[in-house]
Parts: structure tokens; C-alpha cells; sequence
């Protein structure tokens, strides 16, 4: 294979420039800071991040250059604090040392976590974290919530979320609930304990919040979500893959299912996602999906494609300049397909879209990828051939009433019937977001159908308010 380094890509900034500014931190400052004890250095680094806040605004670029040894004090001290009040609690009935023991035979580095009950050491969690949030955290990204490290307080909070990668700490917090299962709480493991495979900081001294596939802020999330996702589902599979093909052979009356065969479940936006049996997780009869599963299947299908890509990527992880021997790779295979993936927010709605321009880029179309994944189950063979023709017929009569629609508006001039119409177009488009090859042919009517709403619905305020004028 061709040495990847040598290619030049001078679309991506350089990492962590050295000329940059770097703020002072004075020479009476440093002596107390060095002998105080840790809380007494808390509260005094405290004080000074303040100043370091204003600093950093007035100067952005100084944010890759500050001083580092009090960070990592800060970042022991919490560390430290958060190991003596959970570590080692909350383990009863997980299987931690099987998902501790899973990362590591994938070859990643063994990060140290913690478990945290969410019902009852919400506050204590919070007490210690409070430190966390500001310094050196905030120094990575002005928008301090768009990073892990600060995103773990507030998630703690949030009830949809099992865990977070503290990039700062260098440590997974779980959080555990009386009602979770524990494979839920295994799986959530296996998720932060993968992302701690990734660098904390570069050689240059710039954070690299979420490995080095990230330059800039997280914008390189979605194939860090695609790693941990991929370990986390395939963990998944290892202890619940048996349960869940059983439950889908008496579903589908037949009488074998793969991990890779692909199944069609309600999406969250109302449509349907397709996604590998391995992708599910299975609770009292019920699948389901979050952006984990999306972004997995993602990095699937592109270590897939792309031969020798995963383990680039893991060793790319720890790689200062890392994210341009990515992108380089992926841009190789495919134009643009790095800015692509470029996706700023962990949301499955976004990894979806993503999903579907990725099935397109290394399968061609939908009906591709799903003969391949299905060729061993005529039961799942069946089901796809009928939803293509139903789906097909959803598209065609969306189009062809959008444009009825369209003609009574210019017809009649009724607002309602440009509306029916804008959302006739819209369920269209909502079919046509995956790349079916049926979906081909109604392109182009589509197109000029689309445009013309857009138009008239583009022109629709400027009418309503001369109305109102006069
Ligand atoms: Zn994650």
C-alpha cells in the first residue's frame, strides 16, 4: 500500500502552532501554587483561570498554548478525588472485568474508570467535578459544552445519557441507574473505555479532545462515536447476539438469522433505519437504535471497504497529526468523503443522513447492501423486496400529489395547497435521503418539483406581508 504520509493535503490546518502566544503565569504565582496543598491550589488556580478566560477571548490561538503542568495537577487532584469516593462501587452484577478485558484484546490502551449511581451520588458527582469544568477544559474549546470533558457535568443530568469519556480526566464515568440492566451498563462500558484509546494531548501540547481525529472542535465525532460504537455493539453481540436472533426467528417464522443481516426498525424522524441485526439492542421484546449503532455501522462499512483503514485509524488515534492521514485515506477512496463525515453533533438524526450518504459512497444503493447483508435469509430477502415496493409506491404518489397540489396552487392561488404540497415533497425527499436504485428514475421530477415550491414557498412571506400592508 502507498505510504499515506507523504501525500500533502493542504486543506487541514497545521496542529498546534508553537509560535503562538502562550499567557504568563507570575513568578509569585507559580511559588504558591507549588506549595500549596490541593485545595489550597484549587482555589488559587481558580482565581487565575479567570484571568486566563479573558485572555483566551481576547485571544483565541492562546488556548493550544497554556501552561500544562497546572492542568495536570488539576486534572490528578479531580482524578484522584473521584477514584477514592467511586471507584471500585456500583460493580454488583456487571461484568466489568469482561468489558474491561474486551477493550483490551481489540489492542486499545486500558483506561481507568469509575461507575456512578445517578439516583443517589448525583451531588457528590457533582461536588467533586466542579473544578472540572473550568481549566484546562475550557481551554479546549471555547464552547465548552461541544467537548466531552465539558459535557461531564451536565450529562449527568441528562437522563438519555449512560456514560461519557472525560478526554481531560483520561477516564470513563458510567452511570448506573436501579432500573438498568446490566448489559446496558457493560455495553456503556465498553463504549467509554474504547474512547479512552484515543490521545489526550498531542505532542505539541494542543488538546486533541477527541483523539486526533478531531481538528479544531469535535468534528471529527462521528468516527470517534463510530470506534466506541462498533466495540460497544459488538460486545453487545457477544453476550445478547443468541437472545436476539431467537426472538427474530420466531418473529420472521424461520429458522436462522445472522449478526450482519439487516433489518429495517422505526427511525426516530418518523422513517426507518436499516441496520445490521448486531446494531439492535434487544429489552422485553423490543429493538432499538441510538447513534452509536448509526455511527458503528458507519466505520463498519468503511473498514469494509477500505482495506488496512481500522487499524491506520486506531494507531492514527494517538497521532498528533493524525487527523490528516485520515482524511487523506478517506478522501482517496472517495472525494469529500472526509468532510463528509466532518459531523459536528452527536445526534442520531445527523449520523442517519451520514449513514446514508456512506451506504452510497461504498455500496452503490440500498438494494445493494441489502442483498449482500441478506443473501443467506430468504425470510429478510422477502421483507426488503416488499418494503422497496412499498416504499417505491409511497414515492411515486408523494411526487405525483405534491404536483397536484402545485397545480391547484397556481390555479387557485390557495396557500393550503402550496403547503400539502411542501409536504408531499417532503416525504419524497424523506424516501429518497437513502440511495435506492428505484429512487433513480423519479429524480429529476422530483428536482424540478422541489424547486418550485421552494420558490413560490420562498415568495409566499413577501405576499402575506404586502396583504398586511395594505
Ligand atoms: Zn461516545
Amino acid at each position: 500500500m502507498e505510504s499515506f504520509e507523504t501525500i500533502e493535503n493542504e486543506a487541514l490546518p497545521e496542529v498546534g502552532a508553537p509560535e503562538n502566544p502562550k499567557p504568563e503565569v507570575s513568578a509569585v504565582l507559580e511559588r504558591e501554587l507549588a506549595e500549596s496543598d490541593d485545595e489550597k491550589f484549587i482555589a488559587l488556580w481558580r482565581e487565575r483561570q479567570k484571568e486566563l478566560q479573558k485572555e483566551v477571548q481576547a485571544n483565541p490561538e492562546m488556548r493550544f498554548n497554556l501552561p500544562e503542568k497546572y492542568a495536570y495537577r488539576i486534572i490528578t487532584i479531580m482524578r484522584q478525588k473521584l477514584v477514592e469516593k467511586f471507584g471500585g462501587k456500583n460493580l454488583e452484577g456487571i461484568d466489568w472485568q469482561g468489558a474491561v478485558d474486551f477493550v483490551r484484546e481489540a489492542g486499545l490502551p486500558e483506561a481507568p474508570f469509575i461507575i456512578v449511581d445517578r439516583e443517589n451520588e448525583k451531588s457528590d458527582f457533582l461536588k467533586i467535578t466542579e473544578n472540572i469544568k473550568g481549566y484546562p477544559f475550557e481551554a479546549v474549546s471555547i464552547e465548552e459544552s461541544n467537548t466531552e470533558a465539558g459535557k461531564l457535568r451536565p450529562e449527568i443530568s441528562n437522563e438519555e445519557c449512560g456514560g461519557v469519556y472525560g478526554s481531560g480526566l483520561g477516564m470513563a464515568v458510567v452511570f448506573r441507574r436501579s432500573t438498568d440492566e446490566p448489559i446496558e451498563i457493560e455495553k456503556n462500558l465498553v463504549h467509554e473505555l474504547t474512547h479512552g484509546g484515543r490521545v489526550e494531548y498531542s505532542a505539541r501540547g494542543r488538546f486533541a479532545d477527541n483523539g486526533v481525529i478531531i481538528e479544531g472542535d469535535d468534528l471529527g465525532i462521528l468516527m470517534e462515536e463510530g470506534i466506541a460504537g462498533l466495540m460497544e455493539y459488538a460486545f453487545y453481540e457477544k453476550k445478547r447476539g443468541e437472545t436476539k436472533k431467537a426472538c427474530l426467528a420466531e418473529m420472521f417464522h424461520c429458522d436462522y438469522f445472522d449478526s450482519n443481516n439487516i433489518l429495517s426498525i422505526e427511525g426516530q424522524d418518523g422513517g426507518f433505519m436499516p441496520l445490521p441485526l448486531k446494531y439492535l439492542t434487544y429489552v422485553n421484546g423490543n429493538f432499538s437504535y441510538s447513534f452509536s449503532s448509526c455511527s458503528g455501522f458507519i466505520m463498519e462499512l468503511i473498514f469494509e471497504a477500505i482495506s488496512g483503514f481500522k487499524e491506520k485509524m486506531i494507531e492514527a488515534r494517538s497521532m498528533p497529526d493524525g487527523v490528516k492521514i485520515i482524511s487523506r485515506i478517506l478522501d482517496e477512496y472517495s472525494p469529500g468523503l472526509y468532510s463528509e463525515l466532518r459531523q459536528p453533533k452527536c445526534e442520531v438524526v445527523d449520523f442517519a443522513e451520514k449513514l446514508a450518504v456512506v451506504i452510497k459512497k461504498t455500496k452503490g444503493s440500498m438494494e445493494e447492501l441489502v442483498a449482500e447483508r441478506n443473501k443467506n435469509n430468504d425470510a429478510l430477502r422477502t421483507f426488503w423486496e416488499d418494503k422497496f415496493n412499498e416504499e417505491e409506491a409511497d414515492l411515486h404518489i408523494n411526487i405525483d400529489n405534491a404536483k397536484v397540489h402545485l397545480d391547484n396552487y397556481n390555479n387557485f392561488g390557495k396557500t393550503e395547497c402550496l403547503e400539502t404540497a411542501a409536504s408531499c415533497i417532503a416525504k419524497a425527499g424523506a424516501i429518497m435521503k437513502f440511495p435506492y436504485k428505484f429512487a433513480e428514475k423519479y429524480q429529476e421530477e422530483y428536482k424540478i418539483i422541489k424547486e418550485k415550491i421552494d420558490f413560490y414557498q420562498a415568495r409566499q412571506p413577501l405576499t402575506k406581508q404586502s396583504s398586511s400592508a395594505s
